[in-house]
């Protein structure tokens, strides 16, 4: 019988240290952290909602990544798959989602160290301490944790554990298209015409985009992929017209390194993306805040703001890839230590925050910046960046490396962290000056415009819109532009 953890109707409760340690989500991060802690004696637990692991991965299978096999990789996962025979793809090829999930998160999975321990088709939907509410402190280091789970059945069961680690991601829970972050009116009701992600254009979700009017809306790499999928569904058929509108003035930041880019992949995205928009293969929006979207027959028409102007976009399809969120629904009776705009642990996000830069360079960091109040709870992987964009594999496999270290007790080897990524080529603080300007003035002539959808006057009138937080402990992003507009450092690189 596989291992099913320690279910609380057991009669009798083993001690919490003699706990396995739960995993919540089977990703490449969680099934690293299933790795490491094998290597330090302690039993996973780990729960993945999907019906298989790597579930959210397959739904972005036909992307390709920017980072080559040896960067996907994770050491302690590597030791363990070797150990069973298994071979690593060529380290310099570049895996598509698809790839990194049967060459090398199932093989990882069906371990036999590891396999027992997977729960698939199993959602967490709450976690806490036994038999204390978020508000008690005495004997809280102590008590175990609990996690409710729901099952395919839709059995309800309760699992205890000595520690968790959080490595859910954020693909659940996109930002919508409303600028503000809240979802534009209409939003939701519009559903069946609205895409959040990457959709397979060129496979399975060729025939609702081939010959359509497709507005895409965000400037990240998820956009890139897309626009650059329509444009090749563009080439077999010509009807079909890309609209792609964008919060800031300019695509640049989209753009990146592009050459200079150190992961090819990511820097060769950005130089197709900025020959097809020079090469006129999409209309380009800039400046555009969505706010209203309503149906007229077929049409679906997305309003919004653009230098003030109310303009609207006539199209028949939506794609919204303005990033992901984090879901705290079901961490509710634990005591979090978040930033309050990044939602990433405090000590992480001015390391972080796309306010300030892009470079992906984060210095590197372990188990002590990513510590919440409550003891032996941790989110690492995708998730523990909040809503910062950058996230790379191996930053979430030294952060689990150095979780695992901790919990075994060997701070010294927790705290002994030497990650280098790889750098996009450009920082985006530059940019994010030059943004500034013109956002202010973009919301200072909605205001004037009156434009009952516009941000309020008082809004406008704030010195720094880029969401200067004066958070306890953190410099303002207001400071930090400063700091790099005088020629500081940044990212930890002079520059
Ligand atoms: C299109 C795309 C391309 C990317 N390319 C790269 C790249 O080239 N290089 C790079 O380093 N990074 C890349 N990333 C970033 C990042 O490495 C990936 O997003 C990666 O999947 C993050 O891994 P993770 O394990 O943290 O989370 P995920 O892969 O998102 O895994 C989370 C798992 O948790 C499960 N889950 C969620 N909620 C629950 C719950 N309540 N209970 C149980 N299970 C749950 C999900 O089903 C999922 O399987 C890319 C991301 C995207 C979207």
């Amino acid at each position: 019988m596989p291992d099913h953890g320690h279910p609380v109707t057991l009669s009798v409760s083993p001690k919490t240290s003699e706990l396995p340690v739960a995993i919540i989500g089977a990703g490449p991060v969680g099934l690293a952290a299933a790795a490491h802690l094998l290597e330090h004696r302690f039993t996973p637990l780990i729960f993945e909602a999907g019906a298989r692991v790597g579930h959210t991965i397959r739904q972005w299978g036909h992307v390709g990544l920017f980072s080559p096999w040896h960067e996907c990789l994770d050491p302690a996962s590597v030791r363990l798959l070797q150990a069973s025979g298994w071979r690593p793809p060529e380290a310099d090829v570049v895996p598509t989602g698809r790839d990194l999930v049967e060459q090398y998160l199932e093989p990882l999975a069906a371990l036999p160290g590891i396999a027992p321990h997977v729960h698939l088709s199993t959602r967490v939907v709450a976690v806490g301490r036994e038999h204390l509410d978020k508000v008690r402190t005495d004997g809280r280091e102590q008590a175990p944790f609990v996690l409710h789970v729901v099952q395919a059945d839709g059995q309800r069961v309760v699992y205890r554990a000595q520690a968790v680690i959080d490595t859910s991601g954020t693909w659940t829970a996109p930002n919508p298209m409303g600028a503000g972050g809240i979802a534009a009116a209409g939003e939701l009701e519009a559903a069946d015409r609205i895409r959040y992600g990457i959709p397979d254009v060129l496979g399975a979700e060729r025939s609702r985009y081939a010959s359509r009017r497709v507005l895409v809306v965000g400037g990240g790499h998820s956009a890139a992929n897309v626009l650059l999928d329509l444009a090749r569904l563009k080439i077999e058929h010509p009807e079909t017209q890309i609209i792609w509108a964008i919060r800031r003035p300019s695509p640049e930041r989209t753009y990146g390194g592009e050459e200079t880019d150190t992961l090819e992949g990511r820097g060769e995205l950005g130089k197709r993306l900025h020959q097809l928009v020079d090469m006129g293969g999409l209309d380009l929006v800039p400046s555009f805040w969505a706010t209203q979207i309503t149906r007229r027959d077929d049409d679906v028409l997305v309003t919004g703001l653009q230098h003030g102007e109310r303009i609207t976009l006539s199209v028949q399809e939506v794609v919204v890839c303005t990033g992901f969120r984090p879901d705290f629904s079901f961490l509710r009776e634990l005591r979090l230590s978040l930033d309050s705009a990044l939602e990433s642990t405090k000590v992480l996000a001015p390391l972080i925050d796309p306010n300030l830069h892009s470079c992906g360079t984060v210095p590197p960091h372990g188990e002590r910046a990513l510590r919440h109040e409550e003891t032996a709870f941790y989110i690492a992987g995708i998730k523990s960046y909040g809503r910062a964009p950058t996230f790379l594999l191996l930053t979430g496999y030294e952060q689990v490396r150095s979780i695992a270290a901790s919990l075994a007790g060997d701070q010294a080897a927790a705290d002994r962290v030497a990650l280098r990524l790889p750098e996009t080529g450009v920082c985006s603080s530059d940019l994010a000056l030059q943004d500034a300007d013109e956002i202010l003035g973009s919301l200072q002539a909605a205001a004037s415009a009156g434009d009952g959808a516009a941000p309020s006057t008082s809004l406008a009138a704030q010195p720094a819109p880029l969401g200067v937080h004066a958070v306890e402990g953190r410099e303002t992003v207001a400071g930090v532009l400063q700091t790099v507009a005088k020629g500081g450092p940044c990212c930890g690189n002079d520059r």
